[in-house]
């Protein structure tokens, strides 16, 4: 991010980023995705992931990993980006007053000299391990802590 970016602009591009990536997947194959045991993997304990036609998609070792790969495939990802999209929009209207700073004033959480409010910044941190994440979106535990702690990482 620049100097000069708004932080929610950058929040909106790493969702559209996650877009990206779940729609190129969804292109590849056919959903929903499920799991299947795959004894003829050389992992031990291994499961398939699938896709509706029985298609492989990844082979998980443990069927936890399988179970996780399934629960975040396309369709969910492309649901949370939609809706982290609403959230940021209902969060963050532009505000034609002098007496709001930036321009922009949470009317839900009504926080205007508190912008980005809570709700925003809380939204970004599955992001805060990203390269160029707002400072003005850090939130911290009391001791200085990131609140989540991420290794998400840009491609
Ligand atoms: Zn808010």
């Amino acid at each position: 991010m620049n100097d000069t970016e708004d932080p929610i602009a950058w929040l909106l591009r790493q969702v559209d980023e996650d877009e990206r990536l779940a729609q190129a997947a969804q292109i590849r194959t056919e959903p929903p995705w499920s799991r299947e045991p795959w004894p003829e993997s050389p992992l031990p304990e291994a499961d398939g992931v699938v896709d509706r036609n029985g298609d492989g998609i990844v082979v998980a070792r443990g069927s936890c990993i399988g179970e996780h790969i399934v629960n975040w495939d396309p369709a969910r990802v492309l649901a949370e980006c939609e809706a982290k999209r609403r959230v940021a929009e209902a969060h963050c209207p532009v505000v034609a007053s002098s007496r709001v700073p930036h321009g922009r004033a949470c009317l839900i959480c009504h926080w205007p000299s508190d912008w980005p409010c809570q709700t925003l910044k809380l939204l970004a941190q599955p992001y805060a391990g990203r390269e160029g994440f707002p400072g003005e979106l850090r939130v911290e535990k009391p001791n200085g802590a990131p609140l989540i702690a991420s290794r998400i990482s840009p491609q």
